[in-house]
């Protein structure tokens, strides 16, 4: 499908590309390229490309793909260093959670010679780094394109074929749009986690060691979110700030009423509340983004003397 794809960053999302691609053939070379020396090395112990430079100029080079998978608050740096040793015709795409800010960072830095077409898998776990990828990460998820006014249908027509040989579902919106969506879905609710964790470990009255022990499911499973990785999620809410403020104040607005439901015990509110919300999570369900099982998809290992650890 590609002679050389360029991957600039090799975390979770970069090294499942990578994997996915490798598995499938759809290019003849992977060049891979990342900040540090550590997880470069890593990268290629791995197997996961066919070169491997610290310098992202030297992998875009002949590259008829390149795919940018840091985090967002680093772009506007690798923009303005590939710039001027991108080829001709090449596409150059990324994977951030957050679109607009994408745009702005890049675009004004890119050549009028490349086609750029942001992008952004709807697939992830909380784990980070080469090691934590998989080729199947993208399967039967979907994967939203932003393109910008006056891209190249061959082009984009090539990046969606790429994203539907990796298994997913290619959906194609404006980027602002984008990020209102994904405030709600995404952004929003992993800074609920990273709150509600935080207040857990600020609570002086119950000790750390009785959050451990006593974390039942519904805790556990906000502690799986708020673990995901610090430095891409400062940069979501650091650029996607617009969105996530108008999303956080229709939830603080809500979370008032459920707290006067509490308060009156209104009980008929709560149950219409918690019927709809069940009536959602059998929706995704319906839709195969998620598993039915009550582990949220996860695998479970039952030790003989812990049987709540996952
Ligand atoms: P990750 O596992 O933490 O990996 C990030 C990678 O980016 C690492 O290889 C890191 O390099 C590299 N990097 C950081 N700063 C860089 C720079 N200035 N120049 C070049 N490489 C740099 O993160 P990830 O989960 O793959 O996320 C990557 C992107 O995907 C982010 O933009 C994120 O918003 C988006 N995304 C994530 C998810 C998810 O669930 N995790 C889902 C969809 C989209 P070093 O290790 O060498 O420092």
């Amino acid at each position: 499908m590609f002679e050389k794809i360029a991957l600039i960053g090799i975390g979770l999302i970069g090294s499942s590309i990578a994997r996915a691609v490798k598995d499938q053939h759809l290019a003849a070379h992977i060049a891979i390229s990342t900040r540090s020396q550590n997880t470069l090395d890593k990268a290629e112990k791995l197997g996961l490309g066919d070169s491997y430079s610290i310098d992202p100029t030297i992998v875009v080079k002949g590259a008829d793909l390149v795919i940018i998978c840091a985090p967002v608050g680093a772009y506007e740096a690798i923009g303005k260093a590939i710039a001027g040793h991108l080829s001709e015709g090449a596409i150059v795409s990324d994977v951030g959670s957050v679109k607009e800010h994408v745009v702005k960072a890049l675009k004004p830095h890119l050549p009028a010679h490349v086609h750029f077409i942001p992008g952004h898998p709807i697939s992830g776990t909380e784990n980070s780094g080469p090691e934590a990828g998989f080729a199947e990460l993208f399967d039967g998820k979907w994967c939203i394109l932003t393109p910008v006014a006056g891209t190249d249908p061959e082009a984009l027509g090539k990046l969606k074929a790429l994203w539907e040989a990796l298994g997913s579902d290619v959906e194609i919106m404006d980027a602002k749009h984008h990020d209102m969506v994904l405030a709600i879905t995404s952004h929003v609710p992993h800074l609920i986690a990273y709150n509600i964790v935080g207040t857990a470990d600020h609570l002086e009255s119950v000790t750390k060691s009785e959050v451990i022990k006593f974390s039942a499911g519904g805790f556990r499973d906000f502690t799986r979110i708020a673990a995901s990785d610090p430095e891409m999620w400062r940069d979501v809410f650091l650029t996607n700030r617009e969105a996530v403020m108008e999303m956080l104040g229709r939830f603080s607005e809500d979370l008032s009423m459920l707290q006067r439901a509490v308060r009156f015990r209104d009980g008929e509110m709560l149950e219409e509340l918690f019927t709809r919300t069940r009536n959602i999570r059998r929706s995704i369900i319906d839709a195969g983004q998620e598993t039915d099982a009550p582990d949220f998809g996860r695998h479970v290992v039952v030790h003989e003397d812990d049987e709540n650890q996952v």
